[in-house]
């Protein structure tokens, strides 16, 4: 920005005041065209008049004057007068008269002069306004080149007077391409048409629909591909004339961000699954131990029985076998469970039975509960059993949460788990896990949600944070509360279908 002479108030620029050479280029040129307009007149004149004397000097004192402003301007008007009364072709009889010319002269001299300032002053003036305005647009210009937004501003018939880089990488178009068209260019059918009727009705009704509002739009590519923007308008009026200025943010990246964040979150809730998972790997194995140590005793049982064919004996093999059946089926079953419960898959959610949910969740998270006397209860309300839930997520926070409940118990004396649902606020189904354990210590109390806090030596302190998650993203909520018999309640809502809502689907 130029700066101001706070008394002029004329801008000072570098290159007007600079001008010290320049003034003296102009003090120079004073003298050599006085002294041309005198030779001048001294070769070509044949009238030797005092008039044609100074007539000969006059375009010095314009040029200088009106150009180099007071200084030359004085300088040539003096000059002219001392060389027209040195003159040798003045005739002496006339002097008198000459000097009253050659004073009349020098008035007017001055006049010019004068007049010459002040044009200079006016020119300097405009070429700082010039020049202020240039450096305005530079900084508009460098402006609008670093927004994040793509900017672009059209008039009020929607022709594009401005479009920013920013604009330019996001639609492909050159701004030389699009100055000058009407801005539908950037937007696909039906809005494409529509647009001027948009601005039209806009400009008779001054009902404003998205201007200082902004909303989520179509934006079109010159490659002819559409894609979803987030458009903002502004109105301004410059020069006595409307405009429009929009600001254009591509909302595909922000929508590929999300959808980034949720496969993270995706991933993370199945690590979690395994990391329970590992945790309970010698109690699953020794689970699945069981009906495999059974089965091979009741074949080796019946192989021993089968060498004496008798009919008693056949009887005793055929028993042996279906046993045999049952307890593999049984392993199966474990492995079953454990397999859809560690499988990455989509998150989805569907209508599920919560007592099933529950009891699939149980059969999983107890393992090994009985070998260390834990006393189990698990009471269903039937009055709410239809929840909406991705049904794996909402068995990994039951499991989380009864592992935890299990692992809490292990130095207590008195050891009941009990698993409880109720109708909750606002016809919520309410999901209690309570236990007789340590209780929550009072440095986990403020973080108990937080990940990786943990008072376990092997914990990670990924469980309950990852059951807040999936718990809110299922619109619930989960805390935790000291259970009135000792130990701890965790409580969690879950969206419950009422019996009109389930229509033909129950
Ligand atoms: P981790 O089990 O790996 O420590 P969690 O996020 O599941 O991770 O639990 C965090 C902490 O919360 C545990 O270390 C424990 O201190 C506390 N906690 C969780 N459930 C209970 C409970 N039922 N009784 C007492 N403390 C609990």
């Amino acid at each position: 920005m130029p700066l101001r002479d706070p008394r002029t108030g004329f801008a000072r620029l570098s290159g007007l005041v600079a001008p010290i050479n320049e003034r003296v280029l102009w003090y120079i040129a004073a003298v050599v065209l006085t002294i041309g307009g005198f030779t001048l007149h001294l070769v070509v004149t044949p009238l030797r008049t005092a008039q044609a004397d100074l007539i000969f000097m006059v375009p010095a004192i314009l040029v200088t004057g009106a150009l180099g402003g007071l200084g030359p301007g004085l300088l040539a008007t003096a000059l002219c007068i001392v060389l027209d009364l040195l003159s040798p072709t003045t005739p002496t009889a006339y002097f008198g008269s000459h000097l009253a010319t050659a004073g009349a002269f020098g008035v007017i001299g001055i006049g010019i002069a004068l007049f010459g300032e002040r044009l200079r002053f006016a020119r300097m003036n405009a070429a700082a306004r010039t020049q202020d305005l240039l450096s305005r647009e530079a900084h508009l210009q460098s402006l609008l080149a670093t927004v994040p937004e793509a900017v672009v501003i059209i008039d009020e018939n929607g022709v594009i007077q401005s479009f920013s880089s920013s604009a330019e990488r996001l639609f492909g178009y050159s701004a030389a391409e699009v100055i000058g068209q009407n801005v539908r260019i950037l937007m696909p059918s039906p809005e494409r048409e529509a647009h001027d009727g948009y601005i039209r009705r806009y400009l008779q009704t001054g009902q404003r629909h998205i201007i200082g509002i902004g909303r989520v739009a179509v934006g079109e590519r010159k490659d002819g591909a559409t894609f979803p923007i987030d458009l903002s308008i502004a109105e301004i009026i410059s020069g006595g004339q409307r405009y429009f200025t929009g600001y254009v943010r591509d909302l595909t990246e922000h929508q590929e961000t999300q959808q980034r964040l949720e496969q993270m979150q995706s991933e993370l809730v199945h690590i979690s699954r395994l990391t329970a998972m590992g945790e309970m790997a010698s109690a699953l194995a020794h689970e699945l131990n069981q009906p495999l140590s059974a089965i091979a005793n009741y074949l080796t049982g019946s192989r021993r029985l089968l060498t004496d064919a008798s009919e008693e004996n056949l009887r005793l093999v055929r028993t042996a076998i279906d046993t045999a059946v049952e307890q593999s089926l049984r392993a199966g079953q474990i492995i079953r469970r454990l397999r859809d419960f560690v499988a990455h898959r989509e998150p989805e959610k569907r209508i599920e039975s919560l007592r099933k949910l529950i009891e699939e969740a149980s059969a999983l998270a107890l393992v090994g509960a009985k070998e260390l006397g834990i006393r189990v209860r698990l009471r269903f309300e039937p009055a709410i059993d239809r929840v909406i839930v991705d049904k794996v997520q909402i068995q990994q926070v039951m499991l989380n949460l009864m592992r935890n409940a299990i692992e809490a118990m292990e130095t207590s004396d008195r050891r009941e788990l009990s698993v409880t649902t109720a109708i909750g606020p606002e016809g919520a189904a309410l999901i209690e896990v309570a236990d007789t354990g340590c209780g929550i210590s009072s440095e986990m109390a403020d973080q108990l949600f937080l990940p990786f806090a943990t008072t376990k030596v092997h914990g990670m302190g990924i469980g309950l944070s990852i059951s807040r998650t999936i718990i809110e993203g299922h619109e619930g909520r989960i805390w935790a509360e000291p259970n009135p018999g000792g130990g701890t309640a965790f409580r969690f809502t879950l969206q419950a279908l009422v019996d009109e809502e389930l229509g033909d689907v129950g």
